[in-house]
């Protein structure tokens, strides 16, 4: 990849990461450990596949914070709503229609912002302001005249009561707008009282206070988000930055060695040159010694001045070595993991888990390139296909367990009759197939000859009983032109005339 390319492949993944956090943040707990993850993949220099795989993880769970958003927006949308329809409710007060609809455009078109919830609930605070403050029949008014007027001892108890209705109404639904905002745990004592004072109160006169600390609550709410965004902003710029330093300040170290070589070089001629004209207008001993004097203790100071800065940069550009070091030998070390891991699962994709042996995969891996490079060397090859006789009557009278048990235990059998270096696998079922390298047609079937007798020796315990299992081989010799597949189909071939000729045999062609 190119400087260029792999730079704007982090800059898009930069964005994307940014993005993601900013959806994600603080609204679902489940969300926020996918995005802790994403960083950290970050973090640890990942390739691109594997941030884009956490990327992938993130979405289904940002789709469903995006919904809750929106839940959330909504019912703030609807709670502002009925807050004006309980004003407008109340018959002997009249609310100010123009600031009304005004108020009404302006939820329409910002109720999905939360930045803007705070705006649209001080303005139903001062609508409902207005609206009380219309209806007084004072005309001498003030901006708190509203609650001034609920202090008189003259207003109307029918007024009264009408107001107390409105204010429980008014703070029921605000103790519902609270208990949505979903704000951080650490605020739910204040939450709880904030409700308790909320749902306790019928007081007009305390409305503005109320409304004050809600409006407080929204903020922090809202306010919750971009603190954190920012605080992983930062974080984020800050890791990408230290990908650069390491690298720059080496290369700043080594330019500014060989910088301050030059400039010492210069120093140095400078301050030669001067004493040399310098002593030119000396006439006397004394003074001609003192100047040189001078002169040298100049010098020497300028050569220890160079020495402690080689030495500063020599010391930052090892540590700036030592850095990169251990990025490398980090590096080298996931790498090393991820090798052995992928290895362990091949190793398992390769096993055949009742027996342990290798399984057909891993028979088809290695058969093949082994027969090719038998035919190359001129060495000789034979495969034999060996089938347990009759095993479908061992399932049937004993039990599938006990039948796992026969193929579990004919392996050891056949392994015990083979020399170290004939393989075997299990290629499926009651179905296994050893190969023998170096190893001639007559002498394959002494071994499998063998095979066969040392089965059929062994007692198998079935429930206390002693039962005998023998199995059936057929053998083919790798010729100079065929392939693997057509070699087993050969000594499949022996194996099928020796299951017909009464099993419990070995089969090889004439
Ligand atoms: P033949 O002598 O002609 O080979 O007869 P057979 O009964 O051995 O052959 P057949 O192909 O009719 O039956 C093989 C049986 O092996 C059928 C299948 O249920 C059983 N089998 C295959 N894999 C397993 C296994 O993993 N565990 C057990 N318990 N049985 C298995
Ligand atoms: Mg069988
Ligand atoms: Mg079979």
């Amino acid at each position: 990849m190119t400087e260029s390319s792999s730079d704007k492949l982090i800059e898009v993944l930069r964005k994307a990461v940014s993005r993601t956090s900013m959806l994600a943040e603080g609204n679902d707990p489940e969300l926020d450990s996918v995005v802790r993850q994403i960083r950290q993949v970050i973090t640890k220099g990942a390739g691109a596949q594997e941030i884009l795989d956490v990327l992938n993880d993130a979405e289904p769970l940002l789709i469903k914070s995006d919904e809750a958003q929106l839940k959330r927006a909504k019912y703030v949308r609807k709670a502002l709503q009925s807050l004006i329809d309980l004003l407008e409710k109340q018959s002997n007060k009249t609310v100010p229609q123009a600031e009304k609809k005004e108020l009404e455009a302006q939820i329409r078109s910002s109720w999905q912002s939360p930045a803007q919830w705070p705006e649209l609930l001080k303005g139903f605070l001062s609508l409902s302001q207005n609206t009380f403050d219309q209806s007084s029949d004072d005309t001498n008014q003030t901006k708190n005249s509203f609650f001034k007027r609920l202090l008189k001892q003259d207003s109307s108890s029918e007024e009264q009561s009408d107001d107390k209705e409105i204010m429980s109404q008014i703070s029921h639904t605000l103790a519902g707008l609270i208990n949505n905002l979903q704000l951080p745990t650490h605020y739910d004592d204040d939450i709880v009282d904030l409700r308790k004072a909320l749902l306790g109160n019928n007081n007009l006169q305390q409305l503005p206070e109320l409304l004050d600390e809600v409006i407080n609550f929204v903020m922090v709410a809202i306010g919750k988000t971009q603190e954190s965004l920012t605080n992983y902003l930062n974080q984020l710029n800050k890791q990408l930055a230290s990908i650069n330093v390491s690298v720059s300040t080496s290369y700043n170290s080594q330019k500014s060695l060989s910088e301050s070589r030059e400039g010492f070089n210069t120093k140095l001629q400078t301050q030669v040159a001067d004493t040399s004209k310098a002593m030119q207008g000396v006439n006397d001993l004394d003074s001609l010694k003192n100047l040189i004097e001078d002169r040298l203790s100049t010098i020497s100071s300028t050569m220890s001045e160079y020495k402690t800065d080689m030495q500063e940069q020599e010391k930052q550009a090892t540590q700036s070595i030592t850095l990169l070091k251990n990025k490398v030998t980090r590096m080298e070390k996931d790498s090393t993991s991820l090798r052995s891991l992928l290895q362990e699962k091949l190793a398992l994709a390769m096993t055949d888990s009742l027996t342990d042996l290798p399984n057909r995969t891993a028979y088809q891996d290695k058969v093949m390139p082994l027969c090719k490079a038998m035919q190359n060397a001129k060495k000789s090859l034979c495969l034999a296909v060996c089938d347990i006789d009759h095993f479908k009557k061992v399932n049937d009278t004993w039990g599938h367990l006990a039948g796992d048990k026969v193929l579990r235990l004919v392996p050891k059998q056949i392994r015990m009759a083979l020399l170290k270096e004939d393989m075997i696998y299990r290629y499926g079922g009651e179905e296994f197939v050893i190969v023998f390298q170096n190893t001639t047609a007559a002498q394959a079937f002494e071994r499998c000859e063998a095979v066969r007798r040392a089965v059929e020796k062994t007692p198998f315990n079935m429930q206390g009983k002693p039962v005998s299992i023998s199995v059936s081989i057929g053998i083919a010799e790798l010729n100079s032109t065929e392939d693997s597949e057509a070699l087993f189909s050969r000594a499949d071939k022996q194996l099928y005339i020796a299951k017909e000729s009464g099993r419990n045999r070995v089969m090889i062609e004439k």
